[in-house]
């Protein structure tokens, strides 16, 4: 028997890779319905919140419902239980099911929507193609008696802090010493109450990423011997990694536009698609943009892409984007499936590390309105 978890671990578990911070503004992201102060044993990963998937979630007991899509896009005017909406919600809070929306944080966050479609079409050498959040630095120093420096900074490093472009476990240490006088109810690892104390310490300093900042410091205070680990916290101004939407890769090999369309059809297991372009022109640079990515057409280009993949294309920004020397091909919204077993297999596997009582399920429904005749 693992541990029992409420809804609100789970989500703090899931915002651990994609922080609401992430998300575009206005996107209507988080608790959408129900409650997360609730025993949480089994988890439905969906795309789309329809009433099917509903279902679903209620014939195997599921608390929660984590989903890409938010099901109340707009603001509700009304709910009425003769509506399809109404109903979803209904029969939600009839059997106390919570709903939980990451639309563009996942889509930003890494290993999120746009990492898992590059990675299932094989691209290669992959980076962000519309930058749209800085992951600011911070600079850790912590104050650490000579005895434990080594395992303070590996359990730093392997908490992830001091990661410098392709560089890991980067820090610096300065010698000196620390003084001390422990108080009334103090259990000094080192010296004994009410006695002045001098010791060899060594400063310790190394950066890490804003969000891991919760993980970095816990890792610290394990490691370190003292009660009460003397530390700092700088925020930085050094540019921070830049997230963002979207992803530019590259193929293994060059394959004509159709080859290549072909290639989409099959990893995404679509019944048809839409292409725009010179079926027999070269492809190696591949964007691809999970969900309506029109407006980002000219970024695709600007990262040198040869063919951009992405949902909802317009008639008239297709001609634009041929125009422009840049192909097209659109597979709708649907391929963002692949978020299912993506987020399901992580919380899994972050569960499982954590001795959580805990099951994560991909919805087995297809949620794609749109067949090819
Ligand atoms: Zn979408």
């Amino acid at each position: 028997m693992g541990k029992q978890v409420n809804g609100h671990e789970v989500i703090q578990l899931f915002e651990s890779f994609s922080p609401k911070k992430y998300a575009m503004e206005d996107d209507p992201i988080g608790l959408q319905v129900g409650q997360l102060n609730k025993p949480v044993k089994k988890v439905l990963v969906a795309l789309d919140v329809l009433e099917e998937v509903v279902d679903e979630a209620i014939e195997m007991r599921a608390d929660l419902i984590i989903a890409h899509h938010p099901p109340i896009f707009r603001p509700l005017k009304k709910l009425a239980l003769d509506s399809a909406s109404g109903r979803i919600i209904e029969k939600l809070i009839k059997h106390d099911i919570a709903v939980y929306a990451a639309h563009t944080n996942l889509d930003v966050a890494k290993g999120g929507v746009n990492d898992l479609l590059a990675d299932a079409l094989g691209l290669k050498d992959t980076k962000v193609m519309v930058p749209t959040f800085e992951e600011k630095l911070k600079k850790l120093a912590v104050f650490v008696p000579e005895s434990h420096e080594s395992e303070v900074r590996e359990a730093l490093a392997n908490a992830g802090a001091g990661a410098i472009g392709a560089y890991s476990r980067c820090s610096f240490s300065s010698n000196g010493t620390g003084r001390f006088l422990p108080g009334e109810g103090t259990d000094p690892y080192i010296g004994a109450k009410g006695k002045l104390e001098e010791v060899k310490e060594c400063r310790i300093e190394t950066i890490f990423p804003e969000n891991i900042e919760r993980k970095v410091i816990s890792a610290m205070m394990k490691a370190h011997p003292y009660e009460e680990p003397a530390y700092d916290i700088f925020p930085l101004d050094n540019q921070g990694e830049m997230l963002g939407l979207g992803r530019v890769g590259s193929l293994d090999k060059e394959l004509s536009l159709k080859e290549f369309a072909l290639h989409v059809k099959e990893v995404f297991d679509l019944e048809g698609l839409r292409v725009a372009g010179d079926l027999s022109s070269p492809i190696k640079k591949v964007a691809v943009l999970g969900g309506d990515g029109n407006k980002y057409f000219s970024q695709a280009k600007f990262n040198g892409a040869d063919v951009y993949v992405t949902g909802d294309f317009y008639y008239h920004t297709a001609h634009d984007a041929m125009m422009m020397g840049l192909n097209i091909v659109d597979p709708g919204h649907n391929v963002e499936k692949v978020m299912k077993a993506g987020v399901a297999k992580r919380m899994e596997a972050l569960s499982k590390e954590l001795g959580w009582e805990i099951e994560f399920t991909a919805s087995e429904l297809n949620t794609d309105p749109f067949q090819f005749l």
